[in-house]
């Protein structure tokens, strides 16, 4: 059985963030929008819990996007929130290890923040900026999100993955895609699904 999202709280009061950030705009967007991402992605997960009861997986495209846009949503906003504080509360710059790093990644404050900046008004329709780890290489990067799903959730950690661009199978299988996938199952190497799993787990 899915565990059950809830809304966490805001971690300081609803005007905390005035005059840069309205009382108004805070209320709507933390109990509204965020809320009914929470329970867009609980209700997701519960229909994809009942697909899997019924054997049937007829709407499977359709809650997966549902699980992928509320879910991204969720996250993303989980960590927006506290990405905040009230103004004057804490540094006005990045120090310690952080700042070194991005010193090293972006050549200076100033630049990352050019990027970011830069980054975020260029984002196509709605969306966010990011500034992510990018831990095969272990460096910092910023990256634009556009809206925010993509049918993927940020923050999830990839245990498993199956590649169905078509030049993974298109010259065995031709358009059968789906003995491609049910073949594929032989060779799963479930060792290393365990060994990421645990990892991510920690
Ligand atoms: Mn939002």
């Amino acid at each position: 059985m899915a565990i059950k999202y809830e809304l966490p709280p805001l971690p300081y009061a609803y005007d905390a963030l005035e005059p840069h950030i309205d009382e108004q705009t805070m209320r709507l967007h933390h109990d509204k929008h965020h809320l009914s991402y929470v329970n867009g992605l609980n209700t997701a997960l519960e229909k994809l819990a009942a697909a899997r009861e019924a054997g049937d997986f007829a709407m499977v495209k359709h809650w997966s996007r549902e699980a992928a846009f509320h879910g991204s949503g969720h996250f993303l906003h989980s960590i927006f929130w506290p990405n905040m504080a009230p103004p004057g509360s804490g540094p006005s710059e990045p120090t310690g290890d952080l700042a070194a790093q991005i010193a090293k990644d972006f050549g200076s404050f100033q630049a990352f923040k050019a990027q970011f900046s830069a980054a975020a008004g260029a984002v196509e329709g709605s969306g966010w900026a990011l500034l992510v780890w990018e831990p095969n290489a272990g460096q910092l990067e910023v990256l634009q999100s556009e809206k925010h799903q993509n049918l993927t959730q940020w923050g999830v950690v990839p245990l498993l993955v199956l590649d169905v661009w078509e030049h993974a199978y298109y010259l065995k299988y031709q358009n059968n895609r789906a003995a491609y996938v049910e073949a594929w199952w032989n060779v799963v190497n479930w060792n290393d699904v365990a060994e990421r799993f645990k990892a991510a787990r920690g």
